[in-house]
C-alpha cells in the first residue's frame, strides 16, 4: 500500500478541492500518517472521505472536517492550542505540526493512553495530553499553567452550548471552533473573543459524537 500517494490524493481531492488552500495546513495533512491512528490499521479505509470507528463508540473525524475546523482557527506557528476530544490523536498530530504547543483533553482513559503512547512514539515533544472532562478547560498541572489561556481552542465533540470554562481559557483575540446543537445534528460555530466581546459565526451543518461532561451533555 502506497500511503504517501494516498495521503497526497486525500489532500488534493478531499481538502484542496473543497477550497482549503493554506499550504502549511495542507503540508501537515501530507505528512501525518493517518493509517497509524486507526485501530486494526484498515488499509483500504485509512484515507477514505469519511469518519471511522476508533473503538469505545468514538470516531476519528473525516479528514476534510479536521481541515475545515483548523482552517477556521487560522493557527500560527507561535500559537498555543487547546483541543477537547483527543480521540485517536490524529488531529492532535496535525495541530502539533502547525502550532507551537498543543494541550489536549480526552475523557476516555484508554483513548487518552493510546493516543499519548502513539504521539510519543512518533516523537512529538510539543503535545500534552490530559485524561479528564475537557468541558471546563485545561486543569493546570503546575504553577506555570495556573492562569493558562489559549490562542485557539478546537472541540471535536458536539456541545449543547458553548462551555463557559472554555471561553474563560480563550485569549483575547483568540478563536474557538466547536460543533453546537442537539445530540444528532449540529452547526459548526466559530467564536471570536475581541476586546472581551464574544462574536459567533455559523458555518453550517455537521455531525459529531456528544461532548459529555459538566458543561456538556450529561451521559
Ligand atoms: N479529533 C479526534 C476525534 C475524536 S471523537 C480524532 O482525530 O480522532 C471525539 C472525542 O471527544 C471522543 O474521543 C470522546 O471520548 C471525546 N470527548 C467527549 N466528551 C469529552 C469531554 N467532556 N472531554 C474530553 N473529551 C471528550
Amino acid at each position: 500500500m502506497d500511503y504517501t500517494k494516498q495521503r497526497n490524493k486525500m489532500v488534493e481531492h478531499q481538502i484542496k478541492a473543497r477550497g482549503i488552500n493554506d499550504e502549511r495546513l495542507l503540508d501537515a495533512f501530507r505528512k501525518v500518517e493517518r493509517h497509524l491512528f486507526i485501530p486494526g490499521n484498515p488499509d483500504q479505509f485509512a484515507y477514505a472521505d469519511g469518519p471511522l470507528s476508533i473503538g469505545e463508540g468514538q470516531t476519528i473525524s473525516q479528514p476534510y472536517i479536521v481541515a475545515l475546523m483548523l482552517d477556521m482557527l487560522n493557527i500560527k506557528p507561535e500559537d498555543i492550542v487547546l483541543e477537547i476530544g483527543t480521540g485517536s490523536g490524529y488531529q492532535t498530530a496535525i495541530i502539533a505540526e502547525i502550532a507551537r504547543e498543543v494541550y489536549s483533553v480526552e475523557r476516555i482513559s484508554s483513548l487518552a493512553k493510546n493516543a499519548k503512547e502513539l504521539l510519543d512514539k512518533l516523537g512529538y515533544s510539543n503535545i500534552k495530553i490530559q485524561q479528564d472532562d475537557g468541558t471546563t478547560g485545561w486543569k493546570p498541572e503546575n504553577e506555570s499553567e495556573k492562569d493558562i489561556t489559549f490562542d485557539a481552542i478546537v472541540v471535536s465533540a458536539a456541545a449543547p452550548y458553548v462551555p463557559e470554562g472554555l471561553l474563560a481559557q480563550l485569549k483575547d483575540g483568540g478563536r474557538l471552533v466547536l460543533p453546537c446543537g442537539n445530540r444528532y445534528v449540529q452547526d459548526l460555530i466559530c467564536v471570536k473573543k475581541e476586546n472581551g466581546k464574544i462574536i459567533k459565526e455559523n458555518f453550517g451543518g455537521c455531525q459529531f459524537v456528544p461532548l459529555i461532561g459538566e458543561q456538556g451533555w450529561k451521559k
